[in-house]
């Protein structure tokens, strides 16, 4: 199938797009970023993802990966148009819809000059309502077509995972795939794309589908929200968490998952800004989203809780050197956006500390949050050299070794995402941790 991506250099529309390629779909992956383009052009990925270079370098041989800035060429070459732009927080919490505008304005532009039937899908995660009274009418009013009659309309919501993109969007078996549709026709359409694929598929109205998202995402937060409120009592009352969660993933209703982890809170370009953008549409519906309300509550201040053990640690911060290590929202990722290490870097700077980050992916983009307001250093035991404290923010795997620490110059290590024995350590390191007993 001929197949266009819009948004195809950001994280979910560069993994639709090379994944589709791969499977023997022509794939045009357009983005109004030219820089981005001209990066994939030459074979460079614009985000990090395992095994993506070489899929890229793969299919860009193969003729079957196109990058280009042409989105209106582009749409008009294309039997399906994945929408994959981004929908970020604004400050009032709600959804930015600017770039939705922007992606249905060229689609509809695209459409009026070619009478071909082609199926325009929404994948970018967008509040229920939004693909019917935004983007329908945005296309329809721009080509002089009717949605339902001279193109299609779906909404397919992603559920792929950062760190593991590629592998999520082409195995999707834990997750499902859902089709929302506008009609049959519609539906059959995506169907065709996915019918291979070994997964469940659900298809349903275009708003379930959209609410769908919104309530996985939900689930998920509130979910590392009350580990990390058990994890606060636990600390506060001298027990281990850890084995807490043992004794609560013992009962099948709870069951093992790594939801129950506690850390330093959740980031990432998904969490936060979908739960606040269903907490701000609740407003007009007259519920009052207490749970909403709580899961944010304690996120936003589970990054502060590594600070405070790092103050407790060292009694005081002003002038001393603290490493962080892991910059990254989760490991697997260079992504920063609304990740913990940025609330804790603040944090420390303010409070007087000489910071010094380490991460095997994120530093470009750190540099970009923080330019020469901290250090970086080009490996762990750099980074730990001089430290008088570290703080693990990212449970990046090279952080788990515990001779690692045997570098540092001070000796207290904060463990902010539990990946430590401590009883691996040589005697004089101190450790601390959260939920960890003192
Ligand atoms: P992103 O910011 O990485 O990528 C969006 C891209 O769209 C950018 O490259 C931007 O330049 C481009 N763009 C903006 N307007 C455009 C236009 N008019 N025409 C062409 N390109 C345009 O965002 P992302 O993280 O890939 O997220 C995209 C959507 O997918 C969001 O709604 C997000 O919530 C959702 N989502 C993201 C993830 C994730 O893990 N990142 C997972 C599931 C769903």
């Amino acid at each position: 199938m001929r197949i266009t991506v819009v948004g195809g250099t950001g994280y979910v529309g560069l993994t639709v797009a090379v994944c589709l390629a791969a499977q023997g779909h022509t794939v045009y992956a357009v983005d109004i970023r030219d820089d981005k383009v001209q990066q994939l052009k030459a074979g460079i990925p614009t985000i990090y993802e395992d095994a993506l270079t070489d899929l890229l370098k793969d299919t860009l041989r193969r003729h079957v990966f196109i990058p280009s800035t042409d989105v209106q060429g582009a749409v008009k070459h294309a039997e399906v148009v994945f929408v994959c732009v981004g929908t970020p927080s604004r400050h009032d919490g709600r959804m930015d819809l600017s770039q939705i505008q922007g992606a249905s304005e060229d689609i509809g532009l695209a459409l009026k000059e070619d009478d071909d039937y082609r199926v325009v899908v929404v994948k970018s995660t967008v509040l229920p309502g939004t693909t019917e009274n935004l983007v329908m009418p945005t296309i329809e009013r721009l080509s002089g077509k009717t949605a339902g009659v001279d193109f299609g309309v779906c909404m397919n919501p992603e559920f792929l995972r950062e760190g593991q993109a590629l592998n999520d969007f082409l195995y999707p078996k834990d997750t499902g795939i859902v089709i929302g549709e506008l009609d049959e026709r519609s539906g059959d359409v995506l169907f065709d794309i996915y019918k291979e694929f070994d997964a469940e598929i659900l298809r349903t109205p275009i708003r379930v589908a959209e609410m769908v998202k919104y309530a996985r995402n939900a689930y998920l937060a509130k979910d590392i929200s009350f580990a990390n409120e058990m994890a606060n009592i636990c600390q506060g009352l001298g027990i281990d968490y850890l084995d807490v969660k043992k004794g609560m993933e013992m009962d099948s209703r709870i069951g093992r998952g790594r939801f129950l982890n506690a850390g330093a809170g959740f980031g990432g370009s998904c969490f936060p800004k979908d739960v606040r953008a269903l907490l701000a549409q609740t407003a007009e519906l007259g519920v009052d989203p207490m749970m909403l309300r709580a899961t944010l509550g304690v996120n936003d201040m589970q990054p502060y809780r590594l600070v405070e053990m790092t103050k407790r640690g060292l009694g005081e911060i002003d002038g001393k050197q603290i490493t962080i290590l892991g910059l990254s929202f989760k490991p697997g990722t260079d992504d920063m956006r609304e990740a913990p290490a940025i609330k804790i870097i603040h944090s420390l700077l303010a409070e007087g500390a000489k910071v010094m980050a380490y991460d095997p992916k994120a530093v470009d983009n750190a540099r970009k949050i923080f330019g020469d307001r901290i250090q970086y250093a080009g490996s762990s035991k750099e980074a730990l050299t001089h430290a008088d404290a570290c703080v693990i923010v990212t449970e990046w795997s090279e952080f788990s070794d515990p001779q690692l620490y045997d570098h540092m110059a001070g000796k207290l290590v904060v463990d902010g995402r539990r990946i430590l024995n401590p009883n691996a350590f040589s005697s004089d390191v101190r450790y601390t941790g959260v939920g960890w007993r003192f």
